[in-house]
């Protein structure tokens, strides 16, 4: 039995702690939500546990899609064992119709379609509000490689393709997302160490899902914006996963 170690990492909707071996992680999810760069705060009761086993059923089904994913086994309601990784200092985008910052960004109503699939980075720094970020900025600044940059574009627009096609038959349209992908620090029968592989997770908090009938707002942004009914959506959404 795999046990929780030192506690390496605090987030803000996740702990990750170490184990007996290096090349693995205990991720354990909490009900914490945060907004805004942290401004905002509360708990969405039950959170940590859907938004574990969610993340879990999705990342089996990324791999089934041939991405290489951090997932190794649930161990608990809210506790996964994962590959060790070295996160990139990216937050990896993917917007299939325009919403939140992009919308305001641009002058571009909520929920207009766009003309291509967008992909923007973020540079990951809290201190900094996480920044949009170019490619030419990503290289100057070292944060990773061009090759790294071709490989996380290529997983991410998978990703995409798998998700929308998975929410859509759960009746969930995927309005944009976040990913994040990490260096693996051991190989494995596919992996070479320093390979890229998905990292973090996939939720409600990381994803905007929208009722494919009403246009309901079936994600974070019930919490961002104060639309009420938090843990009624997180659980009818890992309802309509399972089925
Ligand atoms: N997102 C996230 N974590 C972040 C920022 C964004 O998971 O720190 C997700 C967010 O839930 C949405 C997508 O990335 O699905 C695009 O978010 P956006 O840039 O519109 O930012 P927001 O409106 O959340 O500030």
């Amino acid at each position: 039995m795999i046990e929780k170690k030192e506690m390496i990492y605090e987030g803000k909707a996740k702990k990750v702690y170490k184990t007996d071996d290096p090349d693995y992680l205990i991720v354990s999810y909490k009900d914490d939500a945060t907004a805004f760069n942290g401004e905002k705060k509360g708990t969405i009761e039950g959170k940590g546990a859907i938004n574990n086993s969610m993340s879990n059923i999705i990342f089996q089904m990324l791999e089934e899609h041939g991405i290489p994913t951090h997932y190794i086994e649930q161990i608990s309601e809210t506790d996964t064992l994962v590959r060790a990784v070295n996160i990139l200092p990216l937050e990896v985008i993917i917007r299939n119709v325009a919403a939140g910052s992009f919308s305001k960004r641009y002058g571009v109503e909520e929920g207009t379609p766009l003309a291509k699939t967008v992909l923007e980075f973020s540079y990951k720094d809290d201190e900094l509000g996480d920044p949009l970020i170019n490619d030419d900025h990503i290289l100057a600044l070292k944060l990773a490689t061009f090759e790294d940059l071709d490989t996380v574009r290529g997983y991410a627009f998978m990703v995409n393709d798998a998700l929308k096609e998975f929410f859509l038959e759960k009746g969930l349209k995927l309005i944009d997302f976040k990913i994040e992908f990490g260096k693996c620090i051991a190989g494995d029968e596919d992996d070479e160490p320093g390979d890229i592989i998905l990292a973090d997770e996939i939720s409600p908090d990381t994803c905007r899902l929208w009722d494919a009938v009403t246009n309901e707002k079936m994600d974070k942004d019930r919490f961002r914006r104060d639309l009420g009914n938090l843990e009624q959506t997180y659980k009818e959404v890992m309802e309509r996963i399972r089925k």
